[in-house]
Formats: C-alpha cells, structure tokens, sequence
C-alpha cells in the first residue's frame, strides 16, 4: 500500500496531460484520406449515369458508392442506402420512425404501446444507449460471452416479453469488448422466436473493415440468415466511412430487406430531396472499388497496431503479474476493454483524473451510465502518439495498483 501510494504521488508530481477518452481517428489516419478533400474537382461532376452531383435527387444514393460498400457491410448494393455524414442519425432516425409510423409487420406505432424495451448487450456504445434514453426506451441489459451476447437469455426474453421491440448490435469488433458475434449467435438472432412481430435487430457494423491484424474477420451476413430463417425484415444494417476517410464528413449507410427499405424511402421523400451526392462521387473517386477500401484500411491498421501494441505492453509488464485486471485483446475496432477489481473503477478513474490522465468516465459502457460491478473502463489509444499512449498506460497501472491495494487495505 505504501508503495502504490509512493509511486502515485510521483506520478501526480510529474503534471501530466494525457487523453485515453476519444475514440476518434488521429490525425494520421486522417491524412491518408488527405486527397479526397480536394476531389471530384471543379472538372468532372457527373456520376456513373451522368447525373450532375452538384443538383437535387438521387435520394437513395449513388449506385456506384452502394456498389463499393455492399461486399463490406454485407447488404446488396439495391437495398443498400448511402445518405448523410453520420450512421448514428439513420439509428436515431429509424427509433424515432419505428416510434411515429408502423413498420412493417407491426400491428401499431411504438410510441403507442405502454411500453417499449430494448435489448442491450453489455458493455456497449454508450450513444446507443442514450438514443433508448432521450425516448424512454427501457434497456434490458445482457451480458456477452465472447461471441456476442448471451443468447440463452436473449431468446428467453424475446420470447416472452412483448414490450421488447429492438436490440442494438455491433456484431464486428465491438465497442469497446471487441466482441465478434459467432456464426451461431447470427443465427439464432435471426432465427429466434419473437413476442414481439415487429421486433428489429439494430445492427450497426460500425468497425466492418476496421481490422487490427492480418485475420480479416468475417462474420455471418445478419440479412441472408434472416431471410433463411422466415424473418426478412428483422435487421437494420448501418455503416459508415466516418473511421474510414474522414470522421463527421464521411458518408453513412443503412441496409435491409426490400420492405424495409420501402418503409425507409417513405420517410425520406418528406425529409430530403437528396443527400450530399458530391461527397459521394469524392469517395467513389478515392476508393475507385471495394480492394480500394481494404487497402485503404491497411494503412489504418499501420498506424493503429503500434499503439494497440502499446496498450498490451504496458498492461502485461506492469499488471500482468499481479493478476488484478483482465483486458481484450481486439483483432479489430478501437478500443481496450480493462477490467479491475469489482468496485474499482470508478476510483481509478478519478485518481487518473488527479494525475492529468483523462479515462472515459466508469459505466459509460452500460445503460444510465451504471456498471453494477463498477470495473470496466474503456481505454481509447487511437488519437494519441505511441509515446503518449505507453506514458498514459503506465499512469493507468499506477491508478489501478493503488486503487486494488487501497481495497484491499479497506
Ligand atoms: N457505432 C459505433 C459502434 C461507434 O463506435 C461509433 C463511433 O464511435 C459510431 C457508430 C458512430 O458512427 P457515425 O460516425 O457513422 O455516426
């Protein structure tokens, strides 16, 4: 104890200013989508079709750019939209249509049912988590097992329980576990029993392509295994290049079956003409085809794997051989999860605060922010350098040393 004191009050004196919290790329990464900023250039405007991008219409998207992205995000390139700059609002948005108009299969609107619930694996993104709050939108909480969510309860609570009409998934390298849903958790989703009719799967593929080694994971496509299983309308699938080219003004996608997407243009003709076609043709100009993508993701993976690999370093030298944290080990995505004693989190947190290290506040991964084990934290080393990534961590160890031995000593 007096020896985790001792180090900490060091590291305290050091005043340092370090960031884990952003989950965003950094701006390396950026700059490897630097040429799309100055493309499709004053000259050739006109998509595939000769379509003037500059002009109104083509609602549901450039064909071209759905072309590209419908091998990665596993949707066919017709049921497949490219709209706006962000996939959080097409979730946003379909909540709030799901809430307002009845979708397909549905007997009446969600907002006018007593009740609404959703299924939410944990840990999970905290964003969708506030979409369900900011509606009043109960979350069920269920834990995942390493490949994806616990589908013995999840089943059990479909089954049985009317008033859940959705579940959010990150079914690929999931925020922030890394979680990959296995072949027959896809199946089961798709296939299990619903009370529910108009239950939808949230499938959000955020990190589809977002591979950290040299295994490109591929997952079951969540649309053909519910069409196999008699349940075509059951998935939403979003996407986006927002970890691709450039975050905030990169272009997102929403997928499913042709039901669905009828459903969805409905909504979209009263609420555009069209969406940023230009931006659209700049990124089928940059990536030109799908092998475009991959190898664009690799030059991600180049400088994304030495601060993984730092994070790892640090956790193994300077916790491993106390055994007092477990920490995932992503093939893909943007995160660490470090687990430290039940209880601790929270405190480490805030001692890293104190030390001028910013952690993700505890519970952001769980609904109203509450991990009832208080041990989770998210660990972010994108946007950092390596050297300010392995610094970070090495505070973090400290935190998590003095924290385990001052509940120890309690
Ligand atoms: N979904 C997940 C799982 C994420 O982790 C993030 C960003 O961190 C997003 C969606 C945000 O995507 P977009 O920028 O397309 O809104």
């Amino acid at each position: 104890m007096e020896a985790a004191r001792k180090e900490y009050a060091e590291l305290r004196a050091r005043g340092l200013s370090l960031d884990l919290t952003r989950g965003k790329p950094s701006p390396e990464q950026l700059d490897l989508a630097g040429d799309l900023l100055s493309l499709p250039g004053g000259g050739d405007v006109k998509a595939a079709d000769g379509t003037d991008t500059r002009n109104y219409g083509g609602l549901l998207g450039l064909p071209e750019l759905r072309e590209i992205f419908a091998g990665p995000l596993q949707v066919p390139a017709g049921q497949l939209l490219a709209l706006g700059n962000a996939s959080l609002t097409l979730m946003h948005d379909n909540v709030v249509q799901a809430l307002l108009s009845v979708v397909p299969g549905g007997e009446r609107r969600w907002a006018d049912e007593p009740r609404v619930r959703f299924v939410c694996p944990v840990p999970g993104y905290d964003r969708h988590f506030g979409v369900c709050e900011r509606y009043g939108i109960d979350m069920v909480p269920v834990p995942l097992t390493g490949e994806g969510p616990d589908m013995d309860v999840v089943e059990e609570l479909v089954a049985s329980d009317p008033t859940i009409k959705g579940m959010w998934c990150v079914p690929k390298y999931s925020n922030p576990t890394g979680e990959v849903y296995s072949d027959e958790t896809v199946r089961r989703l798709a296939a299990m029993r619903t009370a529910a009719p108009d239950f939808r799967l949230f499938w959000d593929n955020a990190y589809a392509v977002h591979h950290l080694t040299g295994e490109r994971v591929e997952i079951l496509s969540i649309l053909d295994a519910c069409a196999e299983a008699g349940n075509p309308d059951r998935a939403f699938v979003f996407g986006s290049t927002s970890k691709i080219t450039t975050a905030g003004s990169g272009v997102a996608f929403v997928g499913s079956s042709p039901a669905n997407v009828a459903w969805m243009k409905e909504r979209l003709l009263k609420q555009t003409i069209g969406p940023d076609k230009v931006n659209q043709l700049r990124h089928v100009r940059f990536f030109r085809d799908t092998d475009g993508v991959t190898a664009h993701m690799e030059r991600h993976r180049a400088l994304l794997e030495p601060r993984f690999a730092a994070v790892y370093e640090v956790l193994e030298s300077e916790l491993g051989p106390l055994g007092i944290a477990e920490w995932t080990r992503p093939k893909g995505g943007y995160f660490v999860s470090l687990d430290v004693p039940d209880g601790c989190a929270s405190e480490v947190v805030r001692l890293a605060k104190e030390a001028g290290i910013a952690l993700t506040p505890a519970g952001a991964a769980f609904p109203y922010g509450k991990d009832p084990r208080d041990r989770e934290i998210r660990l972010a080393p994108s946007f950092p350098s390596v050297e300010e990534v392995r610094e970070a961590m090495r505070a973090v160890a400290v935190c998590v040393r003095l924290a385990a031995a001052e509940q120890e000593a309690a």
